[in-house]
C-alpha cells in the first residue's frame, strides 16, 4: 500500500506461545529442538579439538549445571551472572543453564579493559561471574566466587546429575542485560526479557528453510554481543550444528568451514571484505557453504558485487538490528530477497517499522528517508536503572527509536543510509565517541577533543580524534593513541588523529560532527 505509514511484516505469521504462560527461553528453544526431524544431531563442535556435543548431551549438561548452580552455589531466580568468556562450546551450555533457572545473564566482551568491566558491573550488579581463565584477573570481587569455565571443575559441574528445583520463570522476567551505548555516550544495560528471546527465536524457527540434513553453522562473532548471543539460542531452536572457533582469525575460520563442511557462515562486513579480497581463501574447499550472512554494520554494494563474482554459488544475505531489538529485525532470507543488493532486508514476523521525519516527528511513506523506528516482541524492556535514557529511546506505544537513517521501499525492503546517533562501528563493534572524548579530555595536555568515524574499507569506520592541545604542548599523535589504547578494549583504539585550534560547536556547546567530517574528508573540488 503506497500510503502505508506503519510497515508490517510481509512474512507469514508464526505461532508465538501465549504471553502469560510461564516459560523460559532455554526450555522454549530446547522444545523446538526436540521436535526437529533429525534424531539427536550434533549441537556443538569445538574446531580446535574436534570434540562433538550431541543435543542429548547438551541438554544433560545444561541441566546438571543448572542444578549445581541452584543447590551448591545457591543462585536463585533474579540474580545476575556476569559472563566474561571467549567463545567456546561451554558458553552456550552456560547460557542455557542460567536461563533455565531464571538467572539473568550479563555477557561482556572478554577483551574489555578493567575500567570498562568496572562500569558494566556497576550497571548490572551481578552476584557472580563466569570467566575463562585468561580473563578472570580483570573481574572485581563479587558476592560469590568466580567460576572458571575452562576448568575440570566446570566440566564436572556439567556432568554430575542432581535434582533440579523447578523455578517458575515468566516470559516477562528479565533474561539478559547486554551492554550498548544506545544513541549517546555512556554504556547502558539493555534489559532483554525471556519474551524478547522467545520472539527472536520463534521468528527464526518460523522462517527456517526445509532441509534434508542439519545446517552446520559458524558465527565467529563474540557470543557476548547480541549477534552471537541470540544465535546461540536460535541454533538450538532450528536444531543446527554449531562449529565454534575460539579467538577470531580469518584463516582459522575458512579452515573450519572446509574441515567441518559448514553450510551457514554469519559474520560482520569486514569478514566478507576479507573473503572477497586477496588470497586468504585460496586453496580452501568452501563448496559446502550455502549462505554467508552479514550483520551488525552496513555491507557495501561494491563488496557484494565482488563477492558474487568470486562465489557465484553462495547466497549472500544481510540483516539489520540492534542490541535494543534483540538483534535482527530485518533480514534477507529467501533466495529472491538476496537479489536486492544493498538492502538490509525485510521485516521478520510480528515486527513493525516506521520511518519518521527526525525534525517533524511525522511518519513517512515508502521510499522517503527518515529515522527507523521499530516495534514488536523483540524490543527491549528498557535500559536498566536509567529511566531517562529509556524514555528517550522507547517512545510512545512501544516504538524503539534506532538513531539510524534509512528508507523502506514499496516492496518492504529496508535500506540503511546513515547513522543519526553518535556511534562509530569498528568491524561491527560499538565505539561510543563520547566515551573516548571524555578520556581524551582527561589528559592534562588536551584542552578539548572530539571523535568521529573515518570511513575505512576494511573496518567500516575508524575512530578519528580531533584534538586541541594546550598552548606549548608538543603531544604527538602516537602519544595520544597510546594514552587511549591503555584504557580501552582494542577495538575502541583511536586510529587517526588531527590537531585543530578549536572544536566547532553549536551555541549550546554540541559538537558539530558534520563540520569535522568535512575537515577529515574534504569534498573534492571544494576549498
Ligand atoms: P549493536 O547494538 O552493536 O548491534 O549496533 C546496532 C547498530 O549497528 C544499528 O543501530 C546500526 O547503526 C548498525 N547496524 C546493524 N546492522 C546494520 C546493517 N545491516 N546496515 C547498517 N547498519 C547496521
Amino acid at each position: 500500500n503506497p500510503q502505508t505509514k506503519t510497515f508490517h511484516s510481509l512474512r507469514s505469521p508464526i505461532n508465538l506461545p501465549p504471553e502469560n504462560a510461564p516459560l523460559n527461553a532455554a526450555t522454549y528453544a530446547l522444545s523446538l529442538q526436540s521436535a526437529s526431524p533429525w534424531s539427536n544431531p550434533i549441537a556443538l563442535i569445538d574446531s580446535a579439538t574436534g570434540r562433538r556435543v550431541a543435543y542429548s548431551e547438551f541438554a544433560n549438561r545444561t541441566q546438571s549445571l543448572a542444578s549445581y548452580l541452584q543447590r551448591v552455589v545457591k543462585l536463585s531466580k533474579g540474580d545476575t551472572a556476569f559472563v566474561l568468556c571467549a567463545n567456546s562450546i561451554r558458553v552456550p551450555i552456560l547460557y542455557f543453564s542460567l536461563l533455565s533457572i531464571g538467572v539473568v545473564i550479563s555477557p561482556a566482551n572478554p577483551i574489555s579493559s578493567g575500567s570498562e568491566i568496572f562500569r558494566q558491573v556497576e550497571v548490572s550488579k551481578p552476584v557472580i561471574a563466569f570467566s575463562t581463565s585468561s580473563t578472570a584477573h580483570k573481574l572485581p570481587k563479587l558476592r560469590y566466587e568466580t567460576i572458571i569455565i575452562d576448568s575440570p571443575e566446570f566440566d564436572s559441574m556439567t556432568s554430575t546429575k542432581h535434582e533440579t528445583d523447578s523455578v517458575e520463570v515468566s516470559q516477562h522476567d528479565l533474561a539478559a542485560i547486554l551492554y550498548s551505548s544506545g544513541t549517546t555516550g555512556r554504556t547502558k544495560g539493555v534489559m532483554l526479557t525471556h519474551r524478547n528471546l522467545i520472539g527472536v527465536v520463534s521468528g527464526y524457527h518460523g522462517v527456517k528453510e526445509e532441509r534434508k540434513s542439519p545446517a552446520v553453522a559458524l558465527y565467529p562473532v563474540p557470543y557476548s554481543h547480541v549477534f552471537g548471543f541470540f544465535y546461540c539460542l536460535k541454533s538450538v531452536a532450528v536444531s543446527e550444528t554449531v562449529v565454534v572457533i575460539g579467538r577470531f582469525d580469518v584463516r582459522k575460520m575458512v579452515k573450519a568451514v572446509e574441515e567441518f563442511r559448514v553450510t551457514h557462515l554469519s559474520v560482520v562486513p569486514p569478514v566478507v571484505v576479507a573473503m572477497t579480497k586477496g588470497d586468504i581463501v585460496d586453496g580452501f574447499d568452501l563448496r559446502s557453504l550455502e549462505r554467508v550472512a552479514s550483520g551488525a554494520a552496513p555491507l557495501g554494494k561494491e563488496v557484494i558485487a565482488v563477492f558474487k563474482q568470486r562465489f557465484p554459488g553462495i547466497m549472500l544475505s544481510q540483516g539489520y538490528g540492534l542490541t535494543e531489538s534483540t538483534g535482527a529485525v530485518f533480514g534477507l532470507l529467501r533466495p529472491e530477497e538476496c537479489l536486492n543488493w544493498g538492502s538490509a532486508g525485510r521485516l521478520f514476523p510480528h515486527c513493525e517499522a516506521k520511518i519518521v521525519d527526525p525534525t517533524t516527528g511525522d511518519a513517512l511513506l515508502p521510499s522517503q528517508q527518515g529515522e527507523i523506528w521499530l516495534r514488536g516482541p523483540t524490543i527491549m524492556k528498557g535500559y536498566i536503572n536509567d529511566p531517562e535514557a529509556t524514555l528517550s529511546t522507547l517512545v510512545s506505544d512501544g516504538w524503539l527509536r534506532t538513531g539510524d537513517l534509512g528508507y523502506i521501499d514499496k516492496d518492504g525492503y529496508l535500506y540503511v543510509i546513515d547513522r543519526l546517533k553518535e556511534l562509530i562501528k569498528y568491524k561491527g563493534f560499538q565505539v561510543p565517541p563520547a566515551e573516548l572524548e571524555q578520556l581524551l579530555q582527561s589528559h592534562p595536555e588536551i584542552t578539548d577533543a572530539a571523535v568521529i568515524p573515518y570511513p575505512d574499507e576494511e573496518a567500516g569506520e575508524l575512530p578519528m580524534a580531533f584534538v586541541v592541545r594546550q598552548t606549548g604542548s608538543s603531544l604527538s599523535d602516537a602519544e595520544i593513541i597510546d594514552f587511549v589504547a591503555k584504557q580501552v578494549a582494542p577495538y575502541k583504539k583511536i586510529r587517526r588523529v588531527a590537531f585543530v585550534d578549536s572544536i566547532p560547536k553549536t551555541a549550546a556547546g554540541k559538537i558539530l560532527r558534520r563540520e569535522l567530517k568535512k575537515i577529515a574528508l574534504p569534498v573534492p573540488g571544494s576549498s
